[in-house]
């Protein structure tokens, strides 16, 4: 096939089809289906989404929108004992988030169970499943290995009505969990353990979050996957590759049970994940748990809902999941490539205002007793952004760290006798320092060179300096919070070594809270979400703990780049 151009949402340029837009397109051509794209997106709803999770949202419903066909939202939940509606609630939360709305309906794998027990019965009828009453060891060990052919379970030739009678009586809740299991009778020396008989249905006395107690058998997933697909008329099933094997069951059960043409196509392709995190639902749940996180939306975490409240935005997101791409090839992604997407995206959006985060106050001691107010650029990035004024007085904060006493040569910022521009405003020269017993500064003294005012025309405007410090005048700065993350994990690898549990690489110093943060006080306003680049420190997003008291603030990313220095 030709090789065909496609253009990217996120930046415009064009790259060649993936090798499921090729399969797609082959379909399309050959008119398979009616040509129809119809993809779905199947959480389970045990947990939280997670990143690798968005990249999987934003292949199948972009797919869906760039060949004007649907994506369905389909809950399997097959599994009442993990499941909860907290979760099927923030499952769509996150796909809206994302920017990507489902077909009618959510669907639910639980919608089909009457279906699947008709199936079922069905099936039995037809002498291809019986109940086995062996135990779970029994049942694994007579599969026995890849490299033999399994025993048949001494229950596999059953009669057609003693099948029946149980397997109805398993369902009315007549016999204990785990005593009986309905199996498809397949083929027990397959080379593909899975079609070993594979179990159907088990009996589970568990509340379902959907059906409530109107169940006390459960489909397992391998028998509802397959057949959700079809009953939605899904065309092109999308998933990742440990689905590979399980492919022949899926097409054996619809080929047992469905006469039609139509047939959806599953697709694997390999998953994403991300370096120094974890992604398995499990041990997510085990750090919301154990308290190692502050909750599933903690902003360390990869989940969606932890990058949204870190600050990431959903066009950051599907920038991601579209560099990341698609392949079959199990790849696992630098964290500084979303970094890099995220700050991509903010830079153009993020107005630009000045914080300082560890602030030591300067006076400036021949400025007179008012405030001026200084106009400054809200976003360079974006004409449209325009100025906003920024009041500056006599006694200002800069941060900490932009003054030493005993400098080096090439320290740039304040020391005593040099000199520094403070941002849109003026040249200020440190004459003297205040000291508290232990030596730690409590004050700097300058003077102000009152003729360089930024933007004034004079010589003394355009005179230039080395350093340029951000700053906010101590009267009218405003108290903040804010919360500067690292890496959750100390390990690229966490979840990877066999000896060492994933908790021990658990960074103690990931999350640092400073209290005594000055900001500028047109933030005064700021809501929950709100993002700013705080110059020269970083990109800050409002977080959902502000209060009307305190205003808090997480950092989401810091300025410095390294991704697209190593990958350009
Ligand atoms: P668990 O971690 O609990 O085993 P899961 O991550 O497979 O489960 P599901 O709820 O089954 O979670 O996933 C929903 C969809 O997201 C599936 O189609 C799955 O293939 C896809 N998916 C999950 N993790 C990734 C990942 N890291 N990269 C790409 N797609 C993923
Ligand atoms: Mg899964």
């Amino acid at each position: 096939m030709d090789k065909q151009e496609h253009l990217t949402e996120a930046d415009g340029e064009s790259r060649s089809l993936n090798f499921i837009e090729q399969i797609i397109e082959e379909n399309r051509a050959e008119g398979k289906n009616g040509g129809r794209v119809h993809t779905r997106f199947p959480p389970e709803p045990n947990g939280y989404l997670h990143i690798g999770h968005a990249t999987s949202i934003c292949l199948n419903f972009g797919l869906a929108a760039q060949y004007n066909g649907k994506c369905n939202l389909r809950f399997d939940d097959t599994n009442p004992v993990k499941e909860d509606v907290e979760y099927t609630d923030s499952i769509q939360d996150d796909i809206r988030w994302l920017g990507f709305q489902w077909d009618g309906e959510v669907h639910y794998a639980s919608d089909y169970f009457q279906q699947l027990y008709d199936w079922a019965e069905q099936m039995i009828r037809e002498g291809k499943a019986y109940v086995d009453d062996q135990s779970a060891e029994e049942i694994s060990a007579g599969r026995r290995t890849i490299n033999e052919p399994g025993v048949n379970s001494p229950y596999r030739n059953r009669s057609v009505e003693e099948n029946l009678d149980l397997f109805r009586r398993m369902k009315n809740g007549e016999f204990p969990e785990g005593s009986r299991v309905l199996r498809a009778k397949i083929d027990m020396a397959s080379p593909n353990m899975l079609l070993r008989d594979p179990i159907m249905y088990r009996i589970l006395y568990s509340h379902h979050h959907r059906t409530g107690d109107a169940w006390c058998i459960y489909p397992m997933y391998d028998y509802t996957h397959g057949q959700s697909d079809y009953l939605e008329g899904i065309t092109h099933s999308i998933c990742t590759l440990e689905f590979e094997v399980h492919r022949p069951l899926y097409n054996w059960f619809l080929d047992e049970l469905t006469d039609t043409e139509y047939r959806p196509r599953q697709i694997e392709f390999a998953r994403r994940n991300l370096n120094y995190t974890v992604m398995s639902k499990r041990k997510l749940l085990e750090l919301v748990e154990k308290g190692f996180v502050s909750g599933w939306d903690d902003p360390r975490m990869p989940t969606i809902s932890g990058l949204r409240r870190r600050g990431y935005t959903p066009e950051s997101i599907r920038l991601f999941a579209e560099k990341v791409g698609v392949a079959r090839r199990e790849i696992v992604v630098d964290m500084a490539l979303l970094e890099y997407c995220i700050r991509e995206h903010l830079n153009k959006i993020a107005p630009r205002v000045m914080a300082v985060l560890d602030p030591v106050k300067v006076v400036l001691d021949n400025y007179p007793d008012r405030t001026e107010m200084v106009a400054l650029e809200n976003n360079p990035e974006d004409e449209n952004a325009g100025i906003r004024e920024v009041p500056f007085s006599r006694e200002l904060y800069i941060e900490r760290d932009d003054f030493m006493e005993n400098a080096p040569k090439n320290f740039f910022r304040l020391t005593p006798g040099g000199e520094v521009r403070l941002k849109g405003a003026y040249i200020i020269k440190c004459t003297s320092v205040e000291k508290d017993a232990a030596g730690n500064v409590t004050a700097i003294h300058a003077t102000c060179d009152l003729a360089s005012r930024s933007g004034s025309g004079t010589e003394a405007s355009n005179r230039k300096v080395k350093g340029t410090l951000h700053w906010v005048s101590a009267a009218h700065a405003i108290d903040a919070e804010v919360r500067l993350y690292d890496r959750l994990f100390k390990d690229e690898d966490p979840a990877g070594h066999k000896e060492i549990d994933f908790k021990e690489f658990i960074n103690e110093h990931s999350l640092k809270v400073l209290t005594k943060c000055k900001i500028e006080p047109g933030l005064q306003q700021a809501k929950p979400g709100d993002k700013f680049q705080f110059q020269r420190l970083g990109y800050f997003c409002v977080d959902k703990d502000t209060t009307a008291e305190k205003l808090v603030f997480n950092r989401t990313v810091a300025l410095k780049d390294t991704w697209s220095k190593t990958q350009k």
